[in-house]
């Protein structure tokens, strides 16, 4: 799909923090965090829906989720689908801490502001947690 940020970034043609990649799937952080490791998995292939998805996109979702644990010393690592802003399947994964101001349920409406260089030492972190 030409016009979709997901796939530019895919291909290479739009930046990402990259945190995962094999051969059908990739993860990155989201750029409007909403905590400190929240990433994005997503499949290579343009799907509308994560529902549409043909590949195992469970396996590649808990390598990542378990990457986050161990980075971010937590075992609580929440997901959530919403999909209105980018059309291209995605499954955000946020690792937790029970004192980070979100209750039980993330308020997706929050955003933390991390800066560059930041977000490259978090997506190094996560990657070294394979
Ligand atoms: P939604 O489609 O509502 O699940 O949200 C899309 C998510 O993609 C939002 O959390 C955005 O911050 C994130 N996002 C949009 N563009 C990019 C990008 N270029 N790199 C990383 N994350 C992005």
């Amino acid at each position: 799909m030409d016009s979709c940020i997901f796939c530019k970034i895919v291909v290479g043609e739009i930046p990402s923090y990259k945190v995962f990649e094999d051969e059908n799937f990739l993860a990155f952080l989201d750029i409007t965090p909403k905590k400190e490791g929240h990433t994005l998995v997503i499949p290579k292939k343009h799907y509308r829906w994560v529902w549409d998805v043909k590949e195992n996109y469970s396996v590649t979702t808990n390598k990542v989720a378990n990457a986050l644990k161990k980075a971010f010393d937590t075992d609580w690592v929440v997901s959530f689908v919403m999909g209105e802003e980018v059309h291209h399947a995605h499954i955000h994964l946020v690792p937790r801490q029970r004192d980070d101001g979100h209750g039980s349920l993330i308020n997706v409406d929050s955003k933390v502001e991390i800066n560059k260089e930041e977000m490259l030492e978090i997506a190094q972190k996560i990657r070294d947690s394979f």
